[in-house]
């Protein structure tokens, strides 16, 4: 479960972060909007991640603002994970995001 909670810390309707490749430039917390992205607290890698997943408006500011294409436009078969996260498995949730961010 604490797996599948970070995965929807990286995810929106319309976006997803990839912390892998992250370079805590913090160039999309500036662009954004809506304030939907913030700063994770971890020392060793730092990196931007979703804290107001319902305000986000897709309007992709965030994966224009990336330097290290790090944020993706989430593919709209996805959308459900977001909107219904419980109607998902654990394992569906895995698939999804080694097929989206591979990791
Ligand atoms: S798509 Fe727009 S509103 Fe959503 S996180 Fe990116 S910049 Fe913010
Ligand atoms: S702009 Fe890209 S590299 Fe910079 S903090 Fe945001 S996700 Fe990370």
């Amino acid at each position: 479960m604490k797996r599948d909670k970070k995965i929807r810390d990286h995810l929106t309707k319309y976006i997803a972060i990839n912390p892998l490749y992250c370079m805590a430039c913090w160039e999309c917390i500036e662009e954004c909007p809506k304030k939907v992205i913030g700063k994770s607290g971890i020392i060793v890698h730092k990196h931007a991640h979703i804290v107001k997943t319902g305000e986000c408006i897709g309007c992709k500011k965030c994966i224009k603002a990336c330097p290290h294409q790090a944020i993706i436009e989430l593919p709209s078969i996805y959308r459900d994970y977001v909107d219904k996260p419980n109607q998902y498995t654990r394992d569906d949730w895995q698939r999804m995001i080694i097929d989206l961010l591979g990791y």
